[in-house]
């Protein structure tokens, strides 16, 4: 027995009067494949817009095994003990790719669920990571019209997801270990040129002082990036999630980082330019899978491939072959 869907403008109703149960509801529509879930979910992002763009919102990475989901409770519940309401939200490809899950199981976050004031949605699935973060993003708004004003957006530190989730967030945390070796081998460039905050976690017993080590290292590597286009300089912290030891220091840096940059104007300026970046992979994703989905171009595709097989013609010449097929 299902429940039929309620309809779209009550839906729209309950998330902007705080309804947790119409946020889960209309962001099933939006992870909905379902052409009619798409239309209905389409009404309900438009009607939400308006509402929207209130929140700040934080992007958190980190190697499975570092503690996201540890400080992510820890962090959120400190957010709503200063009377936030936080939304977490996670990319993870992996769960659509493999049908496992890096993040997002159930017990995770136990007392971060429990808080009225806290919504944790785990990953859509999609067949690719465009789409799941569209997915995302547009799960954003819903969560910012159901008046979330802090939205935590959690990655794993594998393959693109980071970069996805940089490109919708206003501020980026990387959350690392000290560990045995060199604490900068085996990290990409890009990541920690993305970083606002590093933030050493398991900063605790045994580790502290690895971790004291590891934090000047950091820093000094961070010396040796060009200044931040947000006038921002990122900061290195320690903290130890499991003790919620250091979170607070971390949602200062949080808080120093906004104040920053809504004052500098950087702030509107990224928001904007995220969303340029948004319309122009809107387009391309819909023109890629509308040409793809052309039956004429899947019988030619073959072809064109196969004579490529056999040397029988150029990829430009095929190609243009196949991008002039109506
Ligand atoms: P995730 O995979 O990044 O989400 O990591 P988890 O939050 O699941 O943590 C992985 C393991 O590290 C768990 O056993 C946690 O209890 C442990 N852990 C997380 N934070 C800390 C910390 O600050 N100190 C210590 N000692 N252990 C921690």
């Amino acid at each position: 027995f299902r429940k039929k869907t309620p309809s779209v403008e009550s839906l729209l109703k309950g998330i902007l009067n705080q309804d947790q149960g119409a946020l889960s509801q209309a962001i099933t529509l939006i992870e909905s494949t379902a052409l009619k879930h798409q239309q209905q979910a389409k009404q309900i992002i438009e009607g939400c817009l308006p509402h929207a763009n209130k929140s700040i919102r934080v992007g958190i990475t980190g190697v499975p095994g570092v503690g996201k989901s540890t400080f992510i409770e820890s962090f959120g519940k400190l957010l709503i003990s200063k009377g936030k309401k936080v939304a977490v939200l996670t990319v993870d490809p992996s769960s659509s790719i493999s049908g496992g899950s890096i993040l997002g199981d159930k017990t995770r976050m136990e007392e971060l669920v429990k808080e009225p004031n806290a919504f944790i949605r785990p990953s859509a699935s999609g067949d690719t990571l465009g789409g799941v973060a569209r997915k995302t993003r547009e799960t954003i708004i819903l969560c910012e019209a159901a008046g979330f004003d802090v939205i935590l957006i959690e990655t794993v530190g594998v393959g693109q997801s980071e970069t996805a989730v940089h490109s919708m967030t206003d501020f980026f945390l990387l959350l690392k270990l000290a560990g045995a070796g060199d604490e900068l081998q085996g990290i990409k460039r890009g990541i920690m040129e993305m970083a606002d905050s590093i933030v050493i976690n398991k900063a605790d017993g045994d580790n502290l002082k690895a971790a004291k080590m590891a934090k000047n290292e950091f820093n000094r590597a961070l010396h040796l990036y060009p200044a931040k286009e947000s006038g921002w300089a990122p900061k290195t912290l320690l903290c130890s999630a499991l003790k919620n030891e250091g979170i607070a220091e971390i949602w200062e840096v949080v808080s120093n980082y906004f104040e920053t940059v809504k004052g500098n104007g950087y702030f509107q300026y990224k928001r904007k330019e995220q969303n340029k970046f948004w319309l122009m992979q809107t387009i391309e994703s819909r023109l890629k899978s509308e040409f793809y989905a052309n039956p004429s171009v899947k019988v030619e595709l073959e072809k064109q491939l196969k004579a490529i097989d056999e040397n029988k013609t150029t990829p430009f010449a095929a190609a243009e072959i196949l991008l002039n097929l109506k």
